[in-house]
């Protein structure tokens, strides 16, 4: 087969693959959103990131943690990075922490096997749990984007200070950020404090549970 006429084929088998997984058809090589395949498409990012290598991160993982949850859910929540019993299974908020999380999102009528996604900023752990780089964050956030651009959330729940300063670009700490409501994406975001710091500052939980009823006055 002559190489313009292979190129021709890998381009409409391109084109079609996109449409069946994302529901996008491209005219005039313009993309026009027709409907969205959530289920497909999260598959599909798990698998590039499962493979990835954009960072040094991937050198010392065990596990990468895509994020888990339902198609079109109510609420995504999206955390810092992977600690170690994520990294060691792969799932996102599994450890003393994320059982907590459970019980706030369960306080609301929320629920991560019917009506949330749970995932991270940053898909591989960073050693000691350290804060992920710039660089890192930067390589990782294209993932993130389109995990929101799929699922289309009605609200997106930041827990902690990093989640919330790389969906925002501002640098102030959850403390002065919490309180608000954000954008990203097109996506209502409420930020509060991560579950592992209330679980090491109970002064915490007041300001915890004015967020979730801010959440779900927005998703009611
Ligand atoms: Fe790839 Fe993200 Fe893991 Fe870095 S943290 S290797 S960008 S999946």
């Amino acid at each position: 087969m002559k190489n313009e006429t292979l190129e021709a084929y890998w381009d409409l088998l391109n084109l079609f693959e996109d449409y069946l997984e994302l529901g996008i058809r491209r005219e005039h090589g313009r993309p026009r959103t027709l409907h969205v395949q959530p289920g497909n498409g999260l598959t599909r990012i798990a698998e590039e990131v499962r493979e990835c290598t954009r960072c040094s991160l991937h050198a010392g993982r065990n596990h990468t943690v895509p994020g888990a949850g339902v198609s079109g859910p109510a609420v995504m929540v999206i955390g810092e990075g992977p600690g170690g019993e994520e990294d060691r299974t792969g799932q996102p908020f599994v450890g003393r922490a994320g059982k907590y999380l459970d019980k706030w999102l369960n306080a609301i009528g929320l629920d991560r096997n019917t009506n949330c996604f749970i995932g991270n900023v940053i898909k591989c752990r960073p050693p000691g749990n350290r804060d992920p780089l710039p660089e890192e964050t930067s390589a990782c956030l294209p993932y993130l984007e389109r995990q929101v651009d799929l699922l289309k959330p009605k609200v997106i729940l930041t827990v902690g200070r990093i989640a919330i300063q790389v969906l925002t670009g501002k640098s102030a700490g959850i403390g002065a950020l919490r309180g608000s409501t954000y954008e990203y994406r097109g996506i209502p975001v409420i930020p509060t404090y991560h579950p592992s710091g209330v679980l090491r500052n109970p002064e915490y939980r007041a300001p915890v549970w004015e967020d979730l009823k801010r959440l779900k006055e927005l998703i009611s």
